[in-house]
């Protein structure tokens, strides 16, 4: 057990078997960068740039990109920054970027899509990412949300590669994606699964209906089917089938609410998943119950999680075998 259950100590959650997993922040900007640095985050799982431009008639320039993203980055020195690219569209509105009159605002020309009308905003992006990275040490991971085809990856990582992005890798946010994931991480460097859309494009249950939690939950076997998909097609794309912990050659991690909820986290670690990125209030926590596990015990529940009927069934069996929670 951690010395101080209330605080998270940093260099990893440790297996009761020493397996590493890597627990991250989600960020919107230089504020919760410094705050997740505070809580001893490992780095950044998530970082989501278009909090940066919401308010925006005009195209931030490329100048004004840089600061933002260094401003982030100088927080992290020596550690994984998880840059997501632009994840807006008909609900999340940009002027300058996307269409306000989409009938389904959840399955339209969102996120990376954007890029095949209007490519030059995700260019100047890619470009800002690239020259705020010259400024500092932290090491920069950068992924595109929406991703659903090879062809999505396969041109994502062009332009990546294009403006000198080292590190570059997509979010599975669709079953497609996650179905497909042996190709798509033979494609590029890493993945990181989003469960909060996961979740909404797998039940076909839009996230923002109120109305609609209970087919809105990460629990549900078919969504931990897909993460469970998600990681063993990494691995084999990634020519390392059984290893496990942060050290793999196509790393997969979780970035949705699910990473922040204890007994979800020894899942989806159970599953295959390799790091956890959360709000930074929750890294205690989900520390705390990883340390009390071994990856044997964490894949038996896994197991259990996803062979399970429904998702009350998958979480009450977990908890149950999980004494440290409340
Ligand atoms: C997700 O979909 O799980 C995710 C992390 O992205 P967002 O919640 O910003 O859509
Ligand atoms: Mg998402």
């Amino acid at each position: 057990l951690q010395a101080n259950p209330l605080t998270y100590d940093g260099g990893g959650a440790v297996l009761k078997d020493g397996v590493r997993i890597p627990l991250l922040a989600n960020i919107g900007g230089a504020a919760d960068a410094a705050a997740a640095a505070e809580a001893n985050a490992d780095g950044v799982g998530l970082f989501r740039t278009e909090f940066l431009f919401l308010d925006r008639d005009d195209e931030p320039t490329v100048e004004e990109q840089t600061e933002a993203y260094a401003a982030v980055l100088r927080h992290f020195d020596g550690k994984k920054v998880t840059i997501r690219t632009i994840d807006a569209g008909a609900d999340k509105p940009l002027p300058f970027l996307t269409d306000e009159d989409e009938p389904n605002p959840a399955l339209g020309i969102r996120a990376y899509r954007t890029s095949w009308e209007k490519r030059s905003v995700l260019e100047n992006q890619l470009e800002a990412i690239k020259r705020a990275t010259e400024t500092t040490s932290a090491e920069p991971w950068v992924m595109a949300p929406m991703i659903s085809t090879l062809e999505d990856t396969e041109d994502f990582m062009q332009m990546a590669r294009a403006a000198g992005i080292e590190k570059a890798g997509i979010m599975v946010e669709t079953p497609s994606a996650a179905l497909t994931s042996d190709h798509l991480l033979a494609a590029c460097d890493f993945a990181s699964i989003g469960t909060n859309d996961l979740t909404q494009y797998t039940m076909a249950a839009d996230r923002m209906l109120g109305a609609l939690a209970k087919l809105n939950d990460p629990w549900q076997p078919a969504v931990l089917a897909l993460v469970g998909a998600t990681a063993t097609g990494a691995r084999r794309a990634g020519g390392d089938p059984d290893a496990v912990g942060a050290d793999v050659n196509k790393p997969v991690g979780v970035c949705g609410e699910s990473a922040g909820d204890p007994a979800l986290a020894v899942v989806l670690v159970g599953l295959g998943v390799n790091s956890l990125s959360m709000t930074p209030r929750l890294l205690p926590a989900v520390a705390r119950v990883l340390s009390e596990v071994t990856m044997e015990e964490a894949r038996e529940l896994a197991l259990t999680a996803v062979s399970s009927p429904t998702a009350a069934d998958a979480k009450a069996a977990v908890r149950a075998k999980l004494p440290v929670l409340d």
